[in-house]
């Protein structure tokens, strides 16, 4: 199930040009009603459910809810970011709570540059970064 804001916790970011949530999500589905100021998602269908703006946003204003089938009604995952690591709280249908800390990472944010490994790669070719332009060949079918 998509991402989604309780109005009552969001405060818009404070009314910055970006909100956190916007700025963090990959896939560009949050967005701010100015008049409100408010977020929301804007096509939760296509919500890939990474968590990026639960994680991020400041007052705890989002959630994604499980999909009913495979996570019970009534249970719920909630992270908590820190400034070393992530709690989750996992909530069970009968109240049990199992809390986890994973690391996050160590990458200054900002700093993670995606192209770095690529330096000299003709990015605008058709192959795939890691392809050589005579590495690939068609298996035969064997006879
Ligand atoms: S990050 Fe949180 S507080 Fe900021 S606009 Fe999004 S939902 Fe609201
Ligand atoms: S869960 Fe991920 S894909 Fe869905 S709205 Fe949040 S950041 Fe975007």
């Amino acid at each position: 199930m998509p991402s989604y804001v309780i109005d009552e916790k969001c405060d818009g970011c404070k009314g910055g040009d970006k909100t956190a949530c916007m700025y963090i999500c990959p896939n560009d589905l949050m967005v701010l009603d100015p008049n409100a100021m408010k977020a929301y998602n804007q096509e939760p269908n296509q919500c890939w459910e990474c968590f990026s703006c639960v994680k991020i946003c400041p007052t705890q204003a989002i959630e994604v809810r499980g999909y009913s089938d495979f996570v019970p009604l009534g249970s719920s995952i909630m992270p908590m970011l820190g400034t070393e690591d992530v709690m989750w709280t996992c909530k069970f249908r009968n109240g049990l709570i199992k809390r986890f800390k994973f690391p996050i990472r160590t990458t200054v944010e900002g700093a993670a540059n995606a192209y770095k490994d690529l330096k000299g790669k003709d990015l605008d070719s058709e192959l795939l970064s890691t392809e050589e332009a005579d590495g690939y060949t068609i298996p035969t079918p064997a006879t």
